[in-house]
């Protein structure tokens, strides 16, 4: 049983379906993290403006006035709190898509607990992040550049189209700068979480991100591990 304590970080669970509440709730707990629950829409607004959650795991299908994708939708609004999906329905997964709600990540049921911590984490992870960018923003790699704060890589002074994986994969290869990565390291530090895929995942982005940088682009393959960015 974690101890309460003030660094705990808060999570708000809105999920009208008690056993899958119940299930977040006790791995959430387990993890460390300090829980509240709501049932529907409104009550979970009331949670999220009472104990200010770092994160927010929000079900899509709620009962009442105000269902996940409203409730998202309000706080996107007025705040940029990480959000988890959780979905029932692949239909449910392209509404999110199509919506562009702004949620940081999805799961679908049924899902296990242990992938949900993972996402949470992976999350949060990125958050802290890209607060740490905030202090300075652009980095630079040669004649690339990227804009962390407006996401944007300029190539020369020239604005370059990534998506917003490659974008991902390229800021994580400038930090990391002079040190190999594995294919496995960059799947967890881009990918974010316990990725089942194909690690070749990787060199896929990779080569698209050579395709559109060019020479520029100082990363290199180190056989048999991964890449390096000079
Ligand atoms: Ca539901």
């Amino acid at each position: 049983m974690a101890v309460r304590g003030a660094d705990e970080t808060v999570v708000v669970v809105v999920e009208d379906d008690p056993n899958i509440a119940r299930l977040v709730d006790m791995y959430l707990r387990r993890d460390g993290y300090r829980v509240y629950k709501a049932a529907d829409g409104a009550t979970g607004l009331d949670r999220i403006k009472q104990y200010r959650p770092k994160l927010v795991i929000l079900d899509i299908g709620l009962p009442g006035d105000v269902d996940g994708i409203q409730l998202c939708r309000e706080l996107r609004a007025t705040s940029d709190i990480p959000i988890i999906m959780l979905t029932a329905r692949d239909s449910e997964v392209d509404r999110i898509v199509g919506l562009e709600l702004g949620a940081d990540d999805y799961v679908t049921k049924p899902f296990s607990p242990g992938e949900l911590v993972a996402r949470i984490r992976a999350v949060l992870r990125r958050v802290d992040a890209g607060a740490r960018a905030v202090l300075s923003p652009i980095l630079e790699s040669g004649e690339v550049e990227v804009d962390t704060a407006r996401r944007e890589v300029r190539l020369r002074g020239d604005l370059v189209q990534v998506t917003a994986r490659e974008f991902d994969l390229l800021q994580y290869l400038v930090e990391n700068t002079g040190r190999v990565l594995s294919r496995r390291q960059l799947l967890d530090g881009v990918w974010g979480w316990d990725w089942v895929g194909d690690e070749r995942t990787v060199d896929v982005h990779v080569f698209q991100l050579r395709k559109k940088l060019g020479d520029a682009l100082r990363v290199t393959t180190v056989r048999g591990v991964g890449y390096l960015l000079d």
